[in-house]
């Protein structure tokens, strides 16, 4: 190692999602099915109102908080949701992922333990682990299901935090109301902060999204504009909870990420009027597509929401029969890159319906091996 390098540095492995990257380098025309984004462009009035707003000199820092229009808006938006919750503010972050950090910053001491599910996003741990909590994964195989017993067999003294992501990077399992219901009670009654990652909120295929926020006035919810709008490389997020958590919030994102770009948060504006609801059909298909493809060969739960499936591989090692996957083309990723567990691996249908067809041909294929 080289001497500068922190500990905190040192401490992460991200040599997974490397290995998986130098494999998918040799393909020539690869299968991919590895994305974690939308497969259809920023809308155009999105990309005209960033112009726009370059165009008309919009290019310096925005109020930390995100600026006024795109602010007052979200405000808004929530303040219908959640009528009867009188001190949620609202702010703007650089990404959901800037305020997932910031959530860890302003509330997690050393020694404090954050419970989420496993499987996982590859964040969680590494941004738990950046503020010297302890990170508390609970198995949720083989259903996935957020079990609000298993959730409150997990809580210690030390609990600081439960997060929860529903609808779920990797699995695209939705959590039931009356599970997010149980849980949300739990933590207020423990005094535990719940922080809710709703990102894939707009993703949800069966029932009506519900965040756990209806049922526990004091939770952090963390969603952005990445997948919704597919601005994943613009920076545009929100975060909104009670006042003080917000202020401690905003004076950690004052001396770090400063604001989110502000062209990016003009273009968001605008995408809040742009209907979702022909990419939202759209995706439900593709996610019954590979269902029905591969249902009758692998083990799979049936994904409520985002754009993933999680199957169980054929063989013991999910990370080995990535290996093979790759070795014919087809890029996916290993589920042990989001879990304690190797034994299954991550789809993205969020592909053309030609790269679809011709995954499921190929795994069915290594299925029948
Ligand atoms: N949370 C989850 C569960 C995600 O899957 C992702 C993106 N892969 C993020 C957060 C980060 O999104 P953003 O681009 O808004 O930082």
């Amino acid at each position: 190692m080289h001497p500068w390098i922190s500990d905190r540095a040192d401490s992460f492995d991200s040599s997974g999602i490397r290995r998986v990257f130098d494999l998918a380098a040799n393909l020539k025309d690869p299968i991919n099915l590895s994305i974690g984004q939308p497969d259809f462009d920023v809308p155009d009035e999105v990309k005209q109102a960033a112009i726009e707003a370059i165009e008309s000199g919009k290019n310096a820092y925005s109020p930390t908080q995100g600026i006024g229009p795109l602010r007052e808006r979200l405000q808004a938006q929530v303040g219908k949701q959640y009528p009867t919750h009188d001190n949620r503010d609202v702010f703007v972050s650089s990404g959901t992922s800037g305020g997932l950090m910031l959530s860890m910053l302003a509330m997690i001491n050393p020694g404090d333990e954050v419970i989420y599910l496993d499987p996982f996003f590859v964040m969680y741990p590494a941004l738990v682990q950046m503020c010297g909590g302890v990170p508390v994964p609970v198995d949720s195989y083989p259903d996935f299901r957020l079990d609000p017993s298993k959730i409150e067999a997990a809580v210690t003294p030390r609990t600081k935090m439960i997060l929860l992501n529903s609808p779920a990077n990797p699995t695209g399992v939705t959590a039931s109301a009356a599970d997010l219901k149980q849980v949300a009670e739990l933590a207020a009654e423990k005094q535990i902060a719940l922080v809710s990652d709703e990102i894939y909120s707009n993703f949800h295929y069966d029932e009506e999204f519900v965040s756990p926020a209806v049922y526990n006035d004091q939770t952090i919810v963390i969603d952005g504009f990445s997948k919704s709008h597919a601005m994943t490389g613009w920076r545009v997020g929100y975060v909104h909870g009670p006042t003080e958590v917000m202020a401690a919030m905003l004076k950690l994102q004052q001396y770090s990420f400063v604001c989110a770009p502000q062209p990016a948060q003009w273009g968001a504006i605008r995408a809040m009027e742009v209907s979702l609801d022909g990419y939202l059909q759209d995706y439900r298909r593709k996610r019954d597509l590979v269902v029905q493809g591969l249902s009758d060969c692998y083990e799979l739960v049936v994904p409520g929401g985002a754009f993933y499936v999680f199957p169980k591989a054929p063989v013991e090692s999910g990370a080995a029969f990535v290996e093979e996957a790759i070795s014919r083309g087809l890029l996916i990723i290993p589920g042990n890159i989001f879990s304690k567990r190797d034994s299954h691996f991550r789809i993205s249908f969020a592909a053309p319906d030609e790269t679809l067809h011709r995954g499921i041909e190929l795994l069915r294929e290594l299925a029948r091996k």
